[in-house]
């Protein structure tokens, strides 16, 4: 705790830089980015979207300098913006307030703190990048399944706070089935120490539960206890080119049938998607010819070496060929041909980022309505807005296809139109969602993008009692205001 005074706290703070040499007291001076460097990259989001201001950007080395920079930020009534590797999708990690906003950074604390391969677990504080965790996992000859395009930059604590999806969920759950503890700080400065790594545990409420997919509402996730799993010892890609989502999903089925838990990953893409990535980002190239509506991503993965996945895999493709469900299929031959099509896919974020205004959903339906879900959405942003190019993309297997309507900005701001287009859009993709019984985000959360949407959209009692939690948790609204929920 280099220098950090007790007696500090008997200071009344009234203005910003008083409060900056008390974080420079707990933190150290060189871990306290102030108004005279440039904040700019910390209160602007991934999508350069929104734009918020920051008092000062604050950098931890551990929790008990995280618990003591909250319960003073606390004590002044600043507002608590906590921050990962600032790659969310909705604006969660941004400042929203209007007055005094602190961002909590825990690029300090990246400890590996413990691998147990008897446990099948991994104890990583919250800064850890997802990658970086992998290769612990790897290094350890384990597995840590989640896997997503921003993977070299996003921190687990930010996938946490997300509850992450990405491309494995399929085989293993989205981030909230992957953690069996946590420690977080809770607004008021607290501790709650809950880095357990029990497989059962029915002691009560599940309070860790609360903190995952919080977005940072409710605290500071500070550390966590990870599942491992076998490693993969063999995968195989293929890509099949297909009419619709409805042929995917049989596809899906045949898959099922022939492979079993082998399938890890299925993703799917239009067209139109493809080619926004073909025309904004040109190192990725396109390994296959653009000739049919969509574009199913198949990988397969076994934990026993030398097992055989080509012969069910052609088996199941062969079927599909035969029953017109695919019009083509390629099978990877080499891990090269591989990663190219799987940079096809994690190019997606990019090439709709440099395509102009994006207007993106994140939707998730039961499996079967998925079809329809695609069909109804994309006919009805076509005829309300014929200049939008309709994208989509996602995991099919998650009942979750991103629709993104893909609009050029200059045209949409010289007519002055763009609120109006936006709303219209969202309308559509949040009628049809709740026409098939699904949920508005399946994995990027609501941050400050989909708060309005979700207090349109969601049960009443279900707004309340998230409202009822966060009183409790923060009665004072400091922790992440203008997140979420509607104030
Ligand atoms: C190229 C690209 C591809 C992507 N692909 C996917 C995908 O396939 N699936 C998917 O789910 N997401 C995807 N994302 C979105 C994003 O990467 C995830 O939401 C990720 O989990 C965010 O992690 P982060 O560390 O960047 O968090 P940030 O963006 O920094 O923060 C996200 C939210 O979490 C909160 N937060 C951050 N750290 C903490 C903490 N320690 N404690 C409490 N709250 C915290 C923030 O306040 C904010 O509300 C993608 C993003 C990009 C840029």
């Amino acid at each position: 705790m280099a220098g950090w005074d007790p007696a500090l706290w008997e200071v009344a703070v009234s203005d910003a830089q008083g409060f900056i040499e008390l974080l420079a007291a707990i933190v150290g001076p060189r871990n306290v980015i102030g108004p005279s460097d440039d904040l700019a990259p910390y209160v602007t989001d991934w999508r350069e979207r929104y734009h918020g201001q920051a008092d000062a950007v604050v950098k931890p080395a551990n929790v008990s300098e995280v618990s003591q920079v909250v319960a003073l930020a606390h004590r002044e009534g600043v507002a608590i913006v906590p921050q990962g590797g600032n790659t969310g999708l909705c604006g969660g990690a941004t400042p929203t307030a209007p007055g005094r906003n602190l961002v909590i950074r825990l690029d300090r604390m990246r400890a590996i703190r413990a691998v147990s391969p008897l446990a099948n677990t991994i104890t990583v504080e919250a800064g850890c990048v997802l990658a970086d965790i992998q290769a612990a996992a790897e290094a350890a000859d384990r597995y840590f399944p989640l896997s997503l395009g921003a993977e070299g930059s996003c921190q687990i604590g930010g996938n946490i706070a997300t509850n992450a999806g990405g491309t494995a969920v399929l085989r293993y759950g989205p981030t909230r089935d992957l953690v069996l503890g946590i420690e977080a700080v809770l607004p008021d400065g607290r501790i709650f120490d809950g880095l357990r790594a029990l497989r059962k545990d029915n002691t009560g409420y599940d309070l860790k539960q609360l903190f995952i997919g919080a977005e940072g509402t409710l605290g500071i996730i500070t550390g966590a206890v990870l599942k491992l799993f076998a490693k993969p010892r063999v995968s195989l890609t293929a890509l099949a080119m297909l009419p619709g989502v409805e042929q995917a999903l049989e596809v899906m089925g045949l898959l099922r049938s022939h492979v079993g838990d082998r399938l890890g990953s299925l993703e799917i893409m239009n067209r139109s998607q493809i080619e926004a990535i073909r025309d904004h980002v040109p190192d990725t190239a396109i390994p296959f010819s653009l000739d049919t509506p969509w574009y199913l991503i198949i990988e397969l993965t076994d934990t026993l070496a030398g097992a055989d996945l080509a012969t069910p895999l052609e088996a199941a493709l062969g079927e599909a060929l035969e029953r017109e469900l695919i019009s083509d299929a390629l099978i990877a031959s080499s891990e090269a041909q591989a990663k190219a099509i799987w940079k096809v896919r994690h190019s997606v974020s990019e090439g709709n980022k440099r395509s102009g205004l994006v207007v993106s959903h994140d939707s998730a339906v039961p499996l079967d309505r998925q079809a329809a879900f695609a069909v109804n959405v994309e006919t009805r942003i076509r005829a309300a807005a014929p200049h939008a190019v309709v994208a989509m993309h996602g995991h099919i297997g998650d009942g979750n296809i991103h629709v993104c309507a893909l609009i050029d900005r200059a045209r949409l701001t010289e007519s002055g139109e763009a609120d109006r287009v936006v709303a219209l859009i969202n309308g559509i993709v949040d009628d049809e969602t709740r026409l098939q019984r699904g949920a508005i985000s399946a994995e990027h959360g609501i941050g400050q993008s989909n708060r309005g949407r979700l207090a349109r959209v969601t049960d009443p009692l279900e707004l309340d009692v998230m409202r009822a939690i966060k009183r409790v948790l923060d009665p004072a609204g400091l922790m992440n205001p203008g997140k979420v929920l509607m104030d």
